[in-house]
C-alpha cells in the first residue's frame, strides 16, 4: 500500500468521524437514520452526486462502512439492490424509473434479490425458460428461479424473462424490476450445508410486472445483464459480499427500531465471509502471532486483498473508457482465492477448537461456518470456469466455445433438445 492511499483511507475516515460526531443520534429511528445518511451520499459514497453519492472510488464503502462500526454508529444499509440493481438501473433505466426505483434502495426502505438462475440455467444464463408475455400495459409471468439469495427477506427481483421465443438465444431477453408481494409468487427456503437457508427457489404462476419497470427495453436483457453481472463482480472482487451487512427494507427488521439498538447488533447475515482484521484479531487472541506459517499466510491475504481492491479501482476506470471487463472476471476469481484461503488460515489459527460446534465453539462457530461457506465463493457470481472461459475468449483471443443454435430462434433449439418453447 502505498502513502498516498493510506492518507487518502485516514482522510476519509476522519471525515466520517466528523460528519459522525455532528450527525449519529441513536435515539432515531433506523429508517430516519439511513435516510440522514443516503441524503449526505454515504451509503453508495461510490457512486456520483448527481446519483446520490460522494464521487469516490470503488473502495470507499468499505471504509466508510467499517468507520460507521467502529464509532458504534449503525452502518448504512447494504444488499443486493445496493450492489447490482441500483447500479443497473442507473446505467439502463428511465429518469422516471430513477426516480421511483433508486432512492428508496439507498434509504435502506426496500431489499432487492436476484432472479436470474433457474433450474436448467445458471453458468448458461442465456439458456433461461421464464416466460414473460405482455398483457395490456404489464407483463404476465411464469417460469421458476433458484439459488435466489435472501428472496424471503426481499421487496423486489432483478428478474430476468423471456420475452420472445422466436428471436435468438440472447435477444428475445428481457430484465425486470419485479415487485415480490404478490399472489403468483411462491418462495421456499433451501437450507445449505452451512445449516442456513439463504438460498430460496421462486415460483411464478400467472405473477404480474408493469410494463413501466421493463429495465432497458424489451428484448435488449442481455445487455443490461452484463452490467448486473459487472457490478456482482467488481463488487466481490472489492471484498463486497452475499452477507455480513444491516438487511434494508420492511422485512429486513431493522425499520422503526432504534438506531442505537439496531447498532449494537451482532454482524447481521452471518459473517460468512472473513475479512484481514477479523484474522489478525483471531491470530492475536491465541497467540499465534509469532508462528511464521500464519505470519505467511496473512501477509499474503493482506497482498492479495489489496490486489483485488486495486482490480476493483482498475476495472471502474477502464469500464469509464468502454472496457475493463475482463479484469472484473480476473477480480472475481481472485477473490474467490481469498474466501477460501481467509477461511482456512482461520482453521489453522484455532488448531483443534474449529471442530467445535455450538456454544462450545469460538465466537459461537463463525469460523466453522465461514470454512464451511467457502466453497461457495467459486460458484456465486458465475462460477470459476465461467469467468476463465471469459477471460481466455475475450482477452486473450482464444477460440470460442462451440455454441449450437447461435443465431436461430430460441423456440428451435428447444425444440431440437425436445424441449417446449
Ligand atoms: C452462495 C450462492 C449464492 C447465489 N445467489 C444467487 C442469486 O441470488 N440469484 C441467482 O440467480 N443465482 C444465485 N446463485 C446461483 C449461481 O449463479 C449459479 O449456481 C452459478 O451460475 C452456476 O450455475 P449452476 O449452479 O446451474 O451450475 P452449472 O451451470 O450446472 O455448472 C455446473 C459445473 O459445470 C461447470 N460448467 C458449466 N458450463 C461450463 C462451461 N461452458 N465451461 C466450463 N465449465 C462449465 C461449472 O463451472 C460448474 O462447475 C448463487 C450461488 C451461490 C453458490
Amino acid at each position: 500500500m502505498t502513502n498516498d492511499t493510506n492518507s487518502g483511507i485516514d482522510a476519509l475516515r476522519a471525515e466520517v468521524v466528523a460528519w459522525l460526531e455532528k450527525h449519529w443520534d441513536p435515539d432515531l429511528p433506523a429508517d430516519d437514520w439511513w435516510r440522514i445518511v443516503a441524503k449526505a451520499g454515504w451509503t453508495a459514497p461510490h457512486f456520483t452526486l448527481e446519483q446520490g453519492g460522494r464521487g469516490l472510488h470503488r473502495n470507499a464503502g468499505n471504509t466508510v462502512r467499517a468507520t460507521f462500526a467502529q464509532f458504534g454508529a449503525l452502518r448504512p444499509p447494504g444488499g443486493l439492490g445496493l450492489l447490482m440493481a441500483a447500479p443497473t438501473i442507473l446505467t439502463h433505466g428511465t429518469e422516471d424509473q430513477i426516480a421511483r426505483l433508486v432512492p428508496p434502495v439507498l434509504e435502506g426502505r426496500v431489499n432487492w434479490c436476484q432472479l436470474f438462475s433457474e433450474p436448467g440455467a445458471g453458468s448458461d444464463l442465456a439458456g433461461l425458460t421464464t416466460r414473460a408475455e405482455l398483457d395490456g400495459d404489464r407483463f404476465v409471468i411464469n417460469g421458476q428461479k433458484v439459488w435466489s439469495s435472501m428472496a424471503m427477506q426481499a421487496d423486489y427481483g432483478m428478474l430476468l424473462a423471456r420475452t420472445d421465443f422466436s428471436a435468438p438465444k440472447h435477444h428475445g431477453i428481457s430484465w425486470f424490476a419485479f415487485p415480490l408481494d404478490q399472489p403468483g409468487v411462491t418462495i421456499r427456503p433451501l437450507r445449505e450445508m452451512t445449516g442456513q437457508a439463504v438460498f430460496n427457489e421462486v415460483f411464478l404462476d400467472d405473477a404480474v410486472c408493469d410494463a413501466a419497470d421493463l429495465i432497458g427495453g424489451a428484448g435488449n436483457g442481455w445487455a443490461v445483464t452484463q452490467t448486473t453481472l459487472y457490478f456482482e463482480r467488481t463488487g466481490i472482487g472489492a471484498g463486497g459480499s452475499h452477507a455480513g451487512f444491516p438487511v434494508p427494507g420492511p422485512k429486513g427488521g431493522m425499520l422503526g427500531r432504534r438506531a442505537g439498538h439496531a447498532a449494537a447488533d451482532p454482524t447481521p447475515g452471518g459473517n460468512l465471509v472473513l475479512n484481514l482484521q477479523d484474522l489478525i484479531d483471531l491470530a492475536r487472541s491465541r497467540a499465534r502471532t509469532a508462528d511464521p506459517h500464519i505470519r505467511q499466510q496473512i501477509a499474503r491475504l493482506y497482498a492479495d486483498t489489496k490486489l483485488g481492491q486495486w482490480n476493483a479501482q482498475r476495472a471502474k476506470a477502464e469500464a469509464a473508457k468502454g472496457g475493463g471487463q475482463a479484469v472484473a472476471n480476473l477480480g472475481k476469481v481472485a477473490q474467490t482465492r481469498i474466501v477460501k484461503q481467509s477461511a482456512q488460515l482461520s482453521v489453522d489459527i484455532l488448531g483443534a477448537d474449529a471442530i467445535l460446534a455450538g456454544t462450545d465453539a469460538v465466537e459461537d462457530g463463525r469460523f466453522t461456518s465461514a470454512l464451511v461457506f467457502s466453497p461457495a465463493s467459486s460458484i456465486y457470481g458465475g462460477t470459476d470456469e465461467i469467468q476463465r472461459n471469459i477471460i481466455a475468449e475475450r482477452t486473450l483471443g482464444l477460440p470460442r466455445e462451440l455454441l449450437p443454435g447461435i443465431g436461430e430462434p430460441y423456440a428451435e433449439t428447444l425444440r431440437a433438445i425436445g424441449q417446449r418453447a
